[in-house]
């Protein structure tokens, strides 16, 4: 199994910065033939950045995606609009999206089944909040969010699972790795449970995710890559955390 390597821009970066930024990762991918590397930038930028990272190995991906092909939706972006620029994964259900605009599990389920329509791949995010894993409620939240978004999915080709407790993500206190494996290994079960066993299936985690720390998650049996934040920002730590991938991969 490949590692994915997977650096989510949020809403940050101006025009110049993105074009800049996309360069030098994609520069750098080639480097790392092991490992698949995604950016997903702003929407905005996501035309400017395909024909920057054209005829690289570098990938696209979006950070959201509505559930409706089209329609009267005003601000919103549909999947084949993103499929048109170039996008082969769309982030879905980031922990973002569901604490600041409401995002459920019903709705997220609608835009995975968008996203496969448009033969993408999904990053399905889920995650428990600090007050759930204190409640010991980890697995429980984590499995009601697969289950609920996933279940009568027409999943096709390969699903991305990222686990990121929502308690890791921009604090700079990342889980340690014996506690993500414990949680990656229940969700390949619950997911195994529901798409058929030719999917490719890649569990990745996601929280604070820095050049330092990304070996010790990757030499987990079931951490098959990293969705990264705030370290994708720097070309130089998103570009290490990839050569950790390669590294681990060779
Ligand atoms: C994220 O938002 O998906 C994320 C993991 O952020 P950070 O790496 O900054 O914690």
């Amino acid at each position: 199994m490949k590692y994915l390597i997977a650096g989510n821009w949020k809403m940050n970066t101006r025009k110049d910065e993105a074009v800049r930024l996309a360069w030098h990762v994609a520069q750098h991918a080639g480097r790392a033939p092991h490992v698949d590397v995604m950016i997903a930038p702003p929407y905005v930028w996501l035309s400017p950045v395909s024909d920057v990272i054209r005829d690289t190995p570098l990938q696209l991906g979006a950070q959201n995606v509505h559930w409706e092909e089209k329609g009267a939706f005003t601000g919103e972006i549909a999947a084949p609009m993103l499929k048109d620029l170039g996008c082969r994964y769309v982030i879905v259900g980031h922990s973002e999206r569901r604490q600041y605009f409401g995002e459920t599990n019903t709705r997220i389920h609608d835009k995975l089944v968008a996203v496969y329509q448009q033969a993408m791949i999904p990053i399905l995010c889920v995650g428990e909040t600090l007050d759930e894993r204190e409640a010991g409620a980890t697995l429980d939240v984590v499995g009601t969010q697969i289950r609920e978004a996933l279940t009568d999915v027409p999943v096709k080709g390969e699903l991305v699972v990222a686990y990121e407790p929502v308690w890791a993500i921009g604090t700079g206190r990342a889980a340690n790795p014996e506690l993500a494996q414990e949680v990656h290994t229940y969700i390949r079960k619950v997911v195994k449970e529901i798409v058929p066993p030719e999917i490719k299936v890649r569990i990745l985690y996601g929280g604070s995710v820095k050049p330092d720390n990304i070996a010790g998650f990757i030499a987990m049996p079931d951490i098959e890559g990293a969705l990264v934040g705030g370290a994708s920002l720097k070309a130089d730590a998103f570009n290490a955390i990839v050569d950790a991938a390669e590294a681990a991969s060779s």
